[in-house]
């Protein structure tokens, strides 16, 4: 890390390595969960939601190098043995065993509420020191924010859809 870089960051970069450590684990752990569930996913909505739980995988991904990069320019070590995700994640991987759709939904639904946690915190603590790692999370933010929305409108989505059948058979 460059020197003018060390002098305009945070007090505690060791501190601030250590929570981009968790969210890197936590940005892998997310992705094989919404990968593979979107390919073991049955019920109502099937294809759509497939398809777009695919995309949010890939975003992920995404997300998982832009952290990578930053841990590096910061002078950390990122993770490097995924047997250490579940060591620096706080976001629980939740195992796809029930394929029913609404029931992958709501752990999904539990990954991004996290992921936005992680990410508000890591921006609250860079939030006018290190703009660089600021604006990082920031933007990710926006991105777990736009996954949560998708997956709480499809709740919505299913929730209706019950709704009109007790009332069909009324
Ligand atoms: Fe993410
Ligand atoms: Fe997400
Ligand atoms: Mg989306």
């Amino acid at each position: 890390m460059g020197k003018e870089a060390i002098s305009v960051s945070v007090h505690d970069v060791n501190k601030l390595i250590g929570m981009l450590n968790g969210a890197l684990a936590e940005e892998w752990l997310a992705y094989y969960q919404y990968w593979i569930g979107a390919r073991l996913m049955e019920g109502p909505m099937r294809l759509e939601v497939e398809a777009e739980l695919l995309v949010h995988a890939n975003e992920e991904l995404g997300h998982a190098v832009l952290v990578v990069d930053r841990i590096i320019q910061l002078g950390g070590t990122p993770v490097i043995n995924p047997k250490d995700w579940a060591k620096h994640a706080r976001c629980a991987y939740e195992e796809p065993s029930d394929p029913y759709v609404e029931k992958i939904l709501e752990q999904n639904l539990a990954g991004e509420r996290c992921a936005i946690k992680r990410y508000q915190e890591i921006a609250d603590y860079t939030n006018g020191k290190d703009h660089a790692t600021y604006q990082m999370a920031v933007q990710i933010l926006n991105d777990e924010l736009e996954h949560e929305d998708d997956i709480e409108s499809w709740l919505a989505d299913l929730n209706r859809m019950k709704e009109e059948w007790k009332k069909a058979r009324m």
